[in-house]
């Protein structure tokens, strides 16, 4: 479903470059959970934003759905991200919107106009995320995990393959946490949407991921099921990801 191939970022700010990712190659098929797991600056961010062409490569290729997506015209770009919602730390909702506005604004940016089933179906999204009773309330009348509910509901208006989560519950407390992690994995089984979720901590990969990516340094350094990256480790990297936890 998604193709890393030979992938290397470098950026140049203020006359320096920075290899943010180096000589990554790596497959994502459809229906997994799929982890990307690193220390901080190891280029988690700019792996996930590479998928949906928030940045290119400097070399080698992205193919989604067996297209390479460097290639694509700017319609043809616009389809292919429609088909991948994403949601962030920070959750990056309307504030002047309620929730309700703020999922039924990602239709109206898709598509000319509204009709009574897609007002139907942003409903139904909300309910889906446990949101029915909250779907009036602006985000700052929400707690951090009805803010991320609202963020993965918008995210899938859309009806999307795949839905790219960057550090999604980086900013909620245990609890909320939780409930963010069992709703994606409820909506991979039952959507069969393939969720891929970047984090520095290993217990999510281990709650909700099947396979997993370990970056350090801008290097793919392991990539595996989660049970041979947890129970047998090659890289250094994963095992001090992992140590925590055995
Ligand atoms: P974190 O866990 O802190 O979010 P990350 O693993 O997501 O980190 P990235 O954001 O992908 O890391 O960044 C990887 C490296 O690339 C870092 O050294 C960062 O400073 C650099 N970088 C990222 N985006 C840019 C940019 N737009 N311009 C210059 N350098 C960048
Ligand atoms: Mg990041």
């Amino acid at each position: 479903l998604i193709r890393f191939n030979d992938v290397s970022k470098r950026f140049a700010l203020k006359g320096r470059t920075q290899d943010a990712l180096s000589g990554v190659s790596l497959g994502i098929a459809r229906g997994e959970v799929f982890g990307i797991i690193g220390p901080s600056g190891s280029g988690k961010s700019t792996l996930v934003r590479l998928i949906n062409r928030l940045e290119t490569p400097t070399r080698g290729t992205v193919e989604v759905n067996g297209v390479d997506i460097g290639k694509l015209k700017a319609a043809q770009l616009s389809a292919v991200r429609h088909k991948l919602g994403m949601i962030f730390q920070a959750f990056g909702l309307l504030s002047s919107k309620t929730a309700r506005q703020n999922v039924l604004f990602a239709l109206k940016l898709a598509q000319k106009s509204l009709t009574d089933a897609d007002h139907q179906r942003v409903d139904d999204l909300l309910a889906r995320v446990g949101l029915s009773d909250h779907a009036d309330k602006y985000p700052s009348q929400l707690s951090g995990g009805q803010k991320q509910r609202v963020a993965i509901a918008r995210a899938l208006a859309n009806a999307p393959d795949i839905l790219l989560c960057d550090e999604p519950t980086s900013a909620l407390d245990p609890e909320a946490t939780q409930g963010v992690l069992d709703l994606l994995a409820e909506l991979n089984r039952d959507l069969g949407l393939t969720v891929v979720i970047v984090t520095h901590e290993m217990d999510v990969v281990r709650q909700i991921c099947d396979c997993v990516a370990v970056l350090e340094e801008g290097r793919l350094a392991e990539v595996g099921t989660v049970a041979q990256v947890l129970f047998d480790p090659v890289s250094d990297a994963a095992r001090a990801l992992g140590k925590h936890l055995l």
